[in-house]
């Protein structure tokens, strides 16, 4: 069983309490990592250590902290492969998909902001006659980095990387279900010269660990990624202390197909929008509307496609998924395709778990398409994150609109067309804060990026990185 420690200060230590957690295997189903399940002591320490080193780091310039960034990107990518076996052991995505996304991903996120921050300028305005009046943007102090299960390391470095190129210090509290490549980080962060103190890790489960972090009166800024129940607690919490908050949350997003979409280009990229990382991304596609015309044509095609979708062990470089993360998660899942059977829905494909040899108590589950439900109904409302989801036919451009729209949650969505002025009115009109035409999961990191409704709060990437971690001041001078 693989053991973490807390980082505090620079150095790893055991929980001052002696509680710990402990995280399954979800390819075997056995215990998998012990971490500290740090409490409201540790907590104080780690923000302590931030708000000494918070001084220092937020003093220093833009080339020097530009300079470190680029050390840790290139000190992961070192360790790609090391990151990349602990990633998909930790949470069972595919060693491929650990490979190939998420540590390059990580590795770009530092990279991007070392290089972003360079870019910096401050404005100037001479409106007020004999005056001139100029912004400075100040790091806003210690804050709290509180990342989910699914993109571990990725979703974890989208909120360290920004926080260290603008200033502030952080204490942050990773999923308990994946700690292991936070805890690689700290060494990393080390050997780049991140000074002690100015990134602290404490492990632990949301209640122990997480909920001090957020109402700790010397953190005046969170960053938290997970579920809409979580973050709503979270917004309740922080309104006492007026605490800054970028929220993101999750989705049930959808993705509309007009009769006149590239079939050749949109059947794999369904299948990856659908079942990438066995579904557990945020950003997956799950609510499929299709328009009538070629709503039988896409059913069968994309069914076709899943059937050959290669479910196995995360650690066999033929794997396409993996299991899930977790049992609950795992039984949350098929509970969600038993309520698709009693509202009548047809499973076309998948519906089922999957037996892999030699790992039979793992959380392996096949690809699952479910049709004949409405749109309407909790199955096509309520977020199941997982490699499952439901078809609907649709006739017309506002039809295929209204049930985009008829969801709590706006975070992103995927239009096909070929039509060029309906996929910008579409896009225009879409109730979701990441549109993409024609592709899915393409990312630019200076877009802003969010969610609108229950999908979240505030928008990070580029310069909205920038708007979060930093407080901006006016200072007027009369000439
Ligand atoms: P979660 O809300 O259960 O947990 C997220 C994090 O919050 C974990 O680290 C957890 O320990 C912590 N936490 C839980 N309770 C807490 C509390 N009271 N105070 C402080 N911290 C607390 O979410 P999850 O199950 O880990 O992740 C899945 C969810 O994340 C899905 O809803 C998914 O859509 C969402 N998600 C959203 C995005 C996005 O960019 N919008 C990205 C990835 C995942």
């Amino acid at each position: 069983m693989h053991e973490l420690q807390n980082f505090i200060g620079g150095t790893f230590r055991p929980p001052r309490e002696d509680r710990w957690y402990t995280s399954d295997d979800p390819a075997s189903g056995q215990p998998g990592t012990r971490m500290p399940n740090s409490t409201e002591s540790d907590v104080n320490d780690a923000v302590d250590a931030a708000a000494a080193a918070f001084t220092t780091w937020s003093k220093t310039t833009l080339q020097d902290r530009s300079k470190i960034l680029l050390l840790i990107a290139a000190g992961i990518e070192a360790q790609l492969e090391a990151f990349a076996v602990a990633e998909s052991e930790d949470q069972g995505k595919p060693i491929s998909v650990a490979r190939q996304i998420d540590i390059p991903r990580a590795i770009h996120n530092f990279r991007y902001f070392g290089q972003h921050i360079l870019t910096e300028t401050e404005s100037v305005s001479y409106g007020v006659p004999q005056h001139m009046s100029y912004t400075r943007k100040m790091p806003a102090g210690v804050a709290a980095l509180i990342s989910p299960w699914n993109l571990p390391l990725y979703l974890l470095t989208w909120k360290i990387a920004p926080c260290l190129a603008y200033g502030c210090t952080c204490v942050c509290k990773p999923s308990e279900f994946t700690s292991r490549t936070a805890s690689m980080l700290c060494q990393v962060l080390k050997d780049a010269g991140v000074p002690d103190g100015v990134v602290n890790m404490v492990f632990g489960d949301g209640p122990s660990a997480g909920q001090p972090l957020i109402e700790h009166p010397q953190v005046p800024l969170i960053s938290f990624t997970g579920g809409t129940v979580t973050g709503k607690r979270i917004y309740e919490r922080a309104a006492a202390c007026v605490k800054r908050l970028s929220l993101e949350l999750g989705g049930k997003n959808a993705v509309l197909v007009f009769d006149d979409a590239d079939f050749a280009k949109l059947i794999p990229t369904v299948v990856r929008s659908s079942f990438s990382n066995q579904g557990e991304i945020c950003l997956c596609g799950s609510r499929l509307f299709v328009q009538r015309g070629v709503y039988e044509r896409f059913v069968a095609a994309l069914t076709e496609a899943t059937r050959q979708l290669r479910v196995g062990h995360p650690a066999d470089a033929a794997t396409q998924m993996g299991p899930l993360v977790s049992k609950p998660h795992y039984e949350k899942v098929l509970g969600y395709i038993e309520l698709a059977k009693q509202l009548g829905g047809t499973i076309v494909t998948g519906g089922h778990p999957v037996t892999v040899p030699g790992y039979e108590s793992g959380y392996y589950l096949a690809p699952t398409i479910i049709t004949d439900v409405d749109p309407s109904s909790r199955i096509c409302q309520e977020e199941i994150f997982g490699p499952v989801i439901t078809i609907c036919p649709f006739d017309t451009e506002a039809e295929a609109l209204r049930y985009a729209n008829d969801s709590m949650y706006g975070l992103s969505a995927c239009i096909w067309t070929s039509h060029l002025s309906r996929a910008h009115r579409v896009a225009a009109a879409i109730q979701a804060a990441y549109v993409w035409i024609n592709c899915w999961m393409v990312r630019d990191l200076t877009m802003p990026f969010g969610g609108m409704k229950g999908s979240g709060l505030g928008r990070e990437g580029g310069q909205d990185s920038s708007h979060f971690f930093c407080e901006s001041k006016t200072i007027c001078l009369a000439e």
